[in-house]
C-alpha cells in the first residue's frame, strides 16, 4: 500500500446524491441476510466498509432505523440505496454500487448470513453461517452448497 490516500466518489441512480470516500475500504464482503434482501430488493448484496470521518455525502438522504445496528440511507430524491451508518462504531458502509464506476477497490474477503441465503454463489470465497467471531459473529462457516463446515474464524 502506498502512503498516497485515493478518493473515489459516485452516486445514487438520480446524481442528486453523492458520496466521496478517502482511501480504501477498511473491509468488503456480502450479505445475504432477510433485512439486506429486503432493503436492497435483491438476491444479496455488496457492502464495503469505512471510518464514517472518511465519508462525505452532499445531497439529501433519508434513513430508516428499522433495526438497532444499522441507519440505512437512500437518495432523498430517487430512493437509491448509497450507505449504513453502523450505530456506536463510527464506520460507514457505503454499498460497492455506488462507487463502482470510481475505480474504488472491491475485493470481498466473505459471505456473511449464508445461512439465510436464498441463492448459492460459488465464488471460492468463505461463507460464514453469520459472521467472522473476530466481527461478533459465531465463526462457524458453510460450504457454498451450504453443508456445516465448523469454524474457521
Ligand atoms: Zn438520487
Ligand atoms: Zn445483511
Amino acid at each position: 500500500m502506498s502512503d498516497e490516500t485515493n478518493t473515489y466518489t459516485g452516486q445514487c441512480y438520480c446524481g442528486a446524491t453523492k458520496v466521496s470516500v478517502e482511501g480504501d475500504p477498511m473491509v468488503s464482503g456480502f450479505c445475504h441476510c432477510a433485512s439486506c434482501r429486503s432493503f436492497h430488493g435483491a438476491p444479496f448484496i455488496g457492502w464495503s466498509v469505512w471510518p464514517s470521518d472518511k465519508v462525505h455525502v452532499t445531497g439529501q438522504m433519508n434513513k430508516t432505523d428499522k433495526v438497532d445496528h444499522l441507519a440505512r440511507a437512500t437518495c432523498a430524491k430517487c430512493g437509491g440505496k448509497m450507505m449504513g451508518i453502523i450505530k456506536g462504531a463510527d464506520m460507514t458502509v457505503v454499498f460497492p454500487n455506488v462507487l463502482a464506476a470510481s475505480g474504488a477497490p472491491f475485493h470481498p474477503a466473505w459471505h456473511q448470513f449464508y445461512a439465510e441465503r436464498v441463492i448459492d454463489i460459488v465464488d471460492g470465497v468463505s461463507k460464514f453461517i453469520d459472521k467472522p467471531a473476530d466481527h461478533g459473529g459465531s465463526g462457524e462457516t458453510l460450504s457454498e452448497t451450504g453443508e456445516a463446515l465448523g469454524a474457521t474464524g
